[in-house]
């Protein structure tokens, strides 16, 4: 027992104490700025996944490689702002000289505000995401002490999150596990693949058919999404104080 206590005075406090407002480190590239004067047809050139259309950037299919950054630093800068994940998915569409995205509305707080449950379902990504959602949960970031926990049964959750592209051979799991929560329940894309394909958006192995016929309402953008922008979406979602 003294040993015990000896090694939790020795660690000291090791969760974030509020991730909802912590500073982010400066090289983190959360969302951008983008210059009102910039040339988005050029930015788009320079882009692997033709991220930008004639509105400005969309977060959904940027995939963060700074490519646009570092060739163009004076029409688009990437800024350490993790509250990048929004209700709608026109909503993550940022245009030139627009400073932040819209806040996220909750969905139904009476129903959900002190305690969300979420299924993942990994459908082909890289992974990375899916370490991030990990991580979100671990000692450091804690997403549980907002009630907000990952279940390993469909049965006992409020949502699905979902990460990767859907790969064919995910289609079915993906359907059958969304069939197995009850309603209410609610869909949640997080990173890039999810909400647009991301870097695998071409590939012909993709069967995205579900998400037209089931709606999401919350987008989280990153490639990976960031522990706190997951955080950070998922608790405004919930409407919590
Ligand atoms: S950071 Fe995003 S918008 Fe810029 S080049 Fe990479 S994917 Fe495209
Ligand atoms: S969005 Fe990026 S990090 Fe997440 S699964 Fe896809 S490729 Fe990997």
């Amino acid at each position: 027992m003294i040993n015990l206590l000896k090694a939790r005075l020795r660690h000291g406090y090791q969760a974030i104490p509020n991730p909802l407002t912590v500073p982010i480190h400066e090289s983190f590239p959360g969302l951008p700025y983008i210059q009102p004067d910039a040339d988005l047809e050029k930015l788009n050139r320079l882009c692997p996944v033709k991220a930008f259309c004639e509105k400005g950037l969309d977060l959904g299919k940027c995939v963060f490689c700074g490519i646009c950054e570092r060739e163009e630093p004076q029409m688009i800068d990437f800024k350490p702002n993790y509250q990048i994940a929004t209700d709608a998915r026109e909503k993550l569409i940022i245009a030139p000289g627009q400073e932040k995205l819209p806040p996220i509305v909750p969905i139904n707080p009476r129903l959900i505000r002190r305690s969300f449950a979420l299924r993942n379902v990994s459908a082909a990504g890289c992974n990375a995401c899916e370490l991030e959602l990990g991580a979100s949960t671990n000692v450091n970031f804690d997403m549980g002490r907002y009630g907000i926990e990952i279940e390993a049964s469909p049965r006992h959750t409020d949502a699905l999150i979902l990460t990767g592209p859907i790969s064919r051979n995910m289609a079915d799991a993906l359907q059958i596990t969304w069939n197995a929560i009850p309603s209410p329940k609610y869909l949640v894309l997080c990173g890039s693949c999810a909400i647009s394909g991301g870097i695998f958006a071409q590939s012909s192995e993709l069967k995205r058919e579900f998400l037209s016929r089931f709606e999401a309402q919350l987008f989280i953008a990153g490639c990976p999404a960031h522990p706190l922008s997951i955080i950070y979406a998922i608790h405004s979602f919930m409407g919590a104080k």
